[in-house]
């Protein structure tokens, strides 16, 4: 796992757009089917908006038809952590970036096989690159995709 990314308020307020800070920091949630990804179906890899880890991949994401981006799954089970959530009256499960500890969103247990989980993350609160999860390359080490040469 990579390093931690930590920073204060002040840092993470001036490198992320109001909408991504309120997400990411102050754990607020999007209002569905406004975001950028709910609807969004390319191939590709999804890092986290506050510190770039790659948290999700097309692969895993599917029509949940909640009007959040939904996945079955992280890109490792080490790159998200999870935290119980009793606000708004509630018990949900949080989802955070293990990096750097931005809210993502929340996982209920209503998702189709083979995890039957639905990781419901904030479009806020990724950015989307893509890129092939294939062609992506451990941290540090420099491997070149063969097609591309
Ligand atoms: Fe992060």
């Amino acid at each position: 796992m990579a390093k931690r990314v930590v920073k204060s308020d002040e840092e993470w307020r001036k490198l992320l757009t109001p909408e991504q800070y309120e997400v990411t920091r102050r754990k607020k949630t999007e209002r569905a089917f406004t975001g950028a990804y709910w609807d969004h179906h390319e191939p590709g890899v999804y890092t986290c908006v506050a510190c770039g880890a790659e948290l999700f991949v097309s692969g895993s994401k599917y029509d949940s038809g909640c009007g959040w981006p939904s996945f079955t799954a992280p890109t490792a089970p080490a790159s998200v952590s999870t935290q119980d959530d009793y606000s708004h009256f509630l018990h949900r499960v949080e989802v955070l970036c293990s990096r750097c500890d931005a809210h993502l969103g929340h996982v209920f247990e209503d998702g189709p096989g083979p995890t039957g989980l639905r990781y419901c993350i904030n479009s806020a609160a990724l950015k989307f690159e893509g890129r092939k999860p294939a062609a992506r390359q451990a941290e540090g080490e420099a491997s070149e995709d063969p097609q591309e040469s």
